[in-house]
């Protein structure tokens, strides 16, 4: 009998081992050994047990037979190891920069010993279509014969559904998916967690019944290893989850489908920091599946590929349920302050509130604090102190004035509003708490919920909250933005941003994009059923193109602007942005890898294609110190992704052992 080996990468994410080691596959063990399986193997000196993946079989010893050491147990199981996600995992590595192990580790299911706790989604609760007949309206049909017709004719491409809130996306991705399965095929589908509610679930599973997998971010590795299985094993065609869906080793895909492309949760904020459009748009090309990204307000980038003809551009413009987009008005602050309003309220919005407690109406009341970073504006003018350099907002810091965390460009606090002179120039500030406070002076009789972290930090705090709500037990909800995504309320009429400037301004180049994002999902809260809904954009800048544009309902009007402003300083998706964070304990240690990357010669070269490439910094973060580490950070655009995966590769060669960098590019 020949030989069996195997390369082996073993389970310790260090960059040193991050490279495969030959085993011998024990006669006994010789079934079983898969690439993709999960191995147990005597590693180093003292041969010490330790967990690996197999990645290739041959029958070659690459050093003396004898020194080559065996497998002492393997893990697999016939239908899961597949050679595509080792595949996968290569791509991962090199673009995202990761060790090979980590990248496995993530694209592969591991079984573990736990017992599975199935998880059992109720679905008898509430009637979906949200099955009685609906036929797809006039735009629906246009773009699902087309998707279907491309699948039939097996030409595969990327689509783009830009469907205003309530267009029937949901709908769409229902029927096409159907398509795909009675063609044999299967589908994947995300959604960002959030949206995975017990109606998304409940519509699925109506329409596919058991043949549908629910991933959940929540589920134990062995309940996900459970439900891989299930796909591997051909027992389901349909997956549907957060962004490590895609990871589900579904044979013969036919189509994956994200939904809120522009969710910021596809993208991970852990090693390998993928992003999930990405990765799909790998997956869709190796399997010859096509792609479909749906959104009320798509990225930039994905509307940009759109607009180049990369992606197919598709739209739902009108509510399938025939309710109207409510009116959107935005509060002049700088005009209540005029008036001697002082208070977070402005006039318009307490007398709404007035009405809707009178007719026994809803109201949502939320200040999107997220990526808030402390920006200076004035009180009466609405001016914002931005870096001269950047066109950021700049960050006040108590002691060393005025920073921009882009380029560390930095300028004393001033006391005087440089525009029009006025002495109410300050940070910006307000929280959940006092609103609450506020509301309950204004209207002692109105019954008022708050959400935030405060009071969602018990377990189910969240879901306990929402269903008061939407049970009708409150008359107004006050939260972060966390109200505004991704829930549903009947009775919901009024939506107000109180300080839609404060992540107008979060201090880095998405934040307006974010914030039509964010105001956009808001205008969709408000009056969904069959009653007319309104919107207040509370704001001292109401001529702000992204506050003007959210108002009107006007994407494409938003997105001209926007793109004005990404051509003008580079900003993807003109060109790719590479963010460098240099971090260390020892101060000293992080001072000197400063020093040496501003005099590399390297660097210094780069520094002269002005053309091709644009480096900005290092300097300090927003937050120079957390947890006694000290932080820099560096950012590189270029046109071309390779330069910056050159540059990425010469500057780890700078980390030592005291100074860590961690390296993340914004592909264009
Ligand atoms: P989206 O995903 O764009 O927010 P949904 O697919 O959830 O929209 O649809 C919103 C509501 O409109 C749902 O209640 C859905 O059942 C309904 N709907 C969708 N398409 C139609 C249609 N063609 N005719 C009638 N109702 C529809
Ligand atoms: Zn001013
Ligand atoms: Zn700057």
């Amino acid at each position: 009998m020949t030989e069996l080996y195997a390369d082996i990468i073993p389970g310790i994410s260090h960059k040193e081992l991050d490279k495969t080691f030959q085993y011998k596959v024990p006669d006994g063990l010789k079934d079983l050994a898969v690439p993709g399986a999960f191995v147990k193997v005597p590693f180093g000196k003292g041969n010490k047990t330790i967990n690996g993946f197999l990645i290739q079989l041959s029958h070659e010893p690459k050093i003396e037979k004898e020194k080559i050491k065996e497998i002492i147990e393997i893990c697999s199981d016939k239908d899961l190891p597949e050679s595509r996600m080792i595949d996968l995992a290569h791509w991962m590595k090199d673009e995202y920069d990761t060790t090979m192990i980590r990248a496995l580790k993530t694209v592969l299911p591991v079984q573990e010993t736990v017992k599975s706790r199935s998880p059992k989604v109720q679905t008898t609760v509430g009637i979906f279509d949200d099955g009685k007949d609906i036929c797809l309206n006039d735009e629906q049909k246009t773009f699902c014969d087309d998707v279907k017709a491309d699948i039939d004719r097996g030409k595969t491409d990327t689509y783009l559904l830009h469907g205003v809130t309530g267009s029937g996306k949901t709908l769409c991705y229902m029927e096409i998916i159907s398509h795909v399965v009675s063609k044999g095929m299967s589908a994947i589908m995300l959604i960002p967690e959030i949206s995975l509610t017990w109606q998304t679930v409940g519509r699925f599973k109506e329409r596919f019944g058991d043949r549908v997998s629910i991933i959940n971010s929540r589920m134990s590795k062995g309940e996900k290893y459970d439900e891989f299985k299930k796909c591997a094993g051909g027992e389901v065609d349909v997956v549907i989850g957060p962004r490590s869906a895609l990871f589900a080793p579904l044979k013969n895909i036919g189509i994956i489908v994200i939904d809120e492309e522009h969710e910021e949760s596809y993208k991970s904020e852990q090693a390998p920091r993928y992003h999930a459009r990405e990765v799909a748009d790998y997956i869709a090309k190796k399997e010859g599946a096509s792609l479909i990204l749906g959104s009320a307000t798509p990225s930039i980038k994905s509307y940009h590929k759109a607009k180049n003809g990369d992606y197919r551009l598709y739209r739902l413009t009108k509510r399938a349920s025939q309710a109207e987009l409510p009116a959107v008005f935005a509060e002049d602050m700088r005009e209540e302050l005029k008036a001697g309003n002082r208070q977070m309220f402005s006039r318009r919005l307490i007398e709404a509130l007035r009405i809707r407690l009178e007719k026994k109406e809803q109201s949502m009341l939320f200040i999107n604090k997220r990526g808030f970073a402390g920006f200076v504006s004035c009180r009466v003018c609405g001016h914002v102190m931005k870096c001269r350099n950047c066109d950021i907002s700049m960050t006040y810091h108590r002691g060393s004035g005025l920073r921009c965390h882009y380029c560390g460009y930095s300028e004393p606090m001033v006391k005087k509003c440089p525009k029009c002179g006025s002495p109410h120039i300050a940070g910006f500030r307000a929280g959940t708490q006092q609103v609450e406070e506020k509301l309950k002076t204004l209207f002692p009789e109105a019954k008022v919920l708050r959400m935030d972290k405060d009071t969602t930090s018990a377990k189910d705090g969240h879901s306990a909250i929402i269903s008061e709500f939407s049970k009708g037990n409150a008359d107004i909800l006050v939260g972060t933005q966390m109200i505004v995504k991704g829930h549903d309320f009947e009775n919901v009429t009024l939506c107000c941003a109180l300080a839609a400037d404060m992540s107008l301004y979060a201090g880095d180049y998405r934040a307006s994009e974010r914030t039509f994002d964010l105001l956009t999902q808001a205008a969709g809260r408000a009056g969904r059923a069959n009653k007319p809904g309104e919107v207040i954009i509370q704001t001292y800048d109401p001529d702000n193109y992204c506050i003007v544009h959210s108002a009107a309902h006007d994407y494409e009007g938003f997105y001209e602007s926007e793109m004005g402003f990404r051509k003008l300083l580079l900003y993807p998706p003109i060109w790719n942005m590479m963010t460098i964070g240099i971090s260390s304990p020892d101060e000293e240690a992080l001072i000197k890898t400063r020093d040496d990357l501003i005099n590399s010669e390297f660097l210094m070269n780069l520094r002269t294609k002005k053309e091709e490439i644009v480096i900005i910094g290092p300097a300090k973060e927003s937050v120079y110190r957390i947890e006694n580490e000290y932080r820099l950070v560096m950012y590189v655009k270029s046109k071309e992704k390779d330069i910056l995966k050159e540059i990425r590769r010469k500057l780890s060669e700078l980390c030592s052992e005291k100074v860590y960098m961690q390296f993340d590019i914004d592909y264009k």
